[in-house]
């Protein structure tokens, strides 16, 4: 059978039914970043993510912004378990006809977007492929008292996104800014419920989140902030990349984090079959297909 039939979140599944894990791992495969135990009030953050030619970035894309997505990708993940990242491996594959300045510039916007989190670059591996391809990985570590999990999200929360959503294909996906700052603040300040960073879409990454807890989802039109580049609302819940978090709070802490006009509430958790619901501004039900970006 063709991958194509499977999907990717049917072979994940298969992958996770297949693997066992000691007890070490307290978070396998399923969530943002894996967790593992290590410390007495701390856990290990482990996460990875590839970006491929034509897929992730284009051949014209500038080698410096590839460099810094590769790495942003993997923050935006540690950001989204509340966690600090610390270590890097990044390995590359490519043309030995590639030119020398290329890997500079690519190291260059890595090295940049490292510094500014305080990563290391440790290691990583080179391999002649055909496509340019980057894979990094990424250690972290995080308080366990600050772990959030897409898991752990009741009914009665608040939804909240980080910044506005849509278009990110026209700039955004290149030059964000991973929400670690964000993520500390917030799950050091308030009790946030469950996390997500919004890679796949706003519609596809709130489904990761009701299928782990069995909660639906309302959501309004005139409360999700758009990028300037959405184009309307479609945009701002279906298109990839935005990588802002996603994260219901408790009614009453929602109270306190909305007077900081910092994040935006734009619905909040229901009981239900993993549906999602968004009221438009004239007031209309739509129940919305879940969809996003998807590899397979
Ligand atoms: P994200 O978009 O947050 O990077 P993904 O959608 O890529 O997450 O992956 C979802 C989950 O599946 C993660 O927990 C990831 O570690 C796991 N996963 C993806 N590919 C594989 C694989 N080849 N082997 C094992 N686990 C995988
Ligand atoms: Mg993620």
């Amino acid at each position: 059978m063709l991958i194509n039939k499977i999907g990717e979140f049917a072979l994940i599944e298969y992958f996770k039914k297949r693997i066992k894990v000691d007890s070490s791992v307290i978070k396998g495969i399923g969530d943002d970043c894996a967790v593992i135990r290590f410390k007495k009030d701390r856990y290990i953050l482990f996460s990875s993510d590839m970006l491929v030619e034509g897929v992730d970035f284009q051949s014209n894309t500038p080698a410096y912004l590839i460099g810094r997505k590769s790495l942003g990708v993997v923050l935006s993940d540690i950001a989204s378990c509340g966690g600090i990242p610390k270590y890097a491996l990044l390995s590359l594959g490519f043309s030995p006809r590639l030119d020398f300045n290329f890997i500079k510039e690519l190291l260059r916007g890595f090295l940049d977007l490292a510094r500014k989190f305080k990563v290391n670059l440790v290691g990583g591996d080179l391999s002649r492929a055909e496509n340019l391809t980057i894979d990094v990985s990424i250690l972290g570590e995080v308080e366990k008292r600050f772990l959030v999990l897409r898991e752990g999200a009741k009914k009665g929360d608040v939804i909240f996104v980080s910044g506005p959503l849509g278009g990110s294909i026209k700039k955004k996906h290149l030059r964000f800014i991973p929400r670690i700052k964000e993520a500390r603040f917030l799950v050091k300040n308030f009790k946030i419920n469950s996390m997500i960073d919004i890679s796949d879409g706003l519609v596809q990454d709130l489904s990761h989140i009701l299928k782990e807890n069995n909660l639906s989802a309302v959501i309004y039109e005139d409360l999700i902030p758009l990028s300037a580049e959405a184009k309307g609302i479609n945009s701002a819940l279906y298109d990839g990349e935005d990588f802002e978090l996603l994260f219901p709070v408790p009614l009453k802490e929602a109270k306190n984090l909305s007077k900081l006009k910092k994040f935006f509430p734009i619905g909040e958790l229901t009981k239900g079959r993993n549906e999602i619901v968004l009221i438009k501004k004239n007031g209309k039900e739509v129940l919305l297909k879940v969809r996003g970006f998807r590899h397979f």
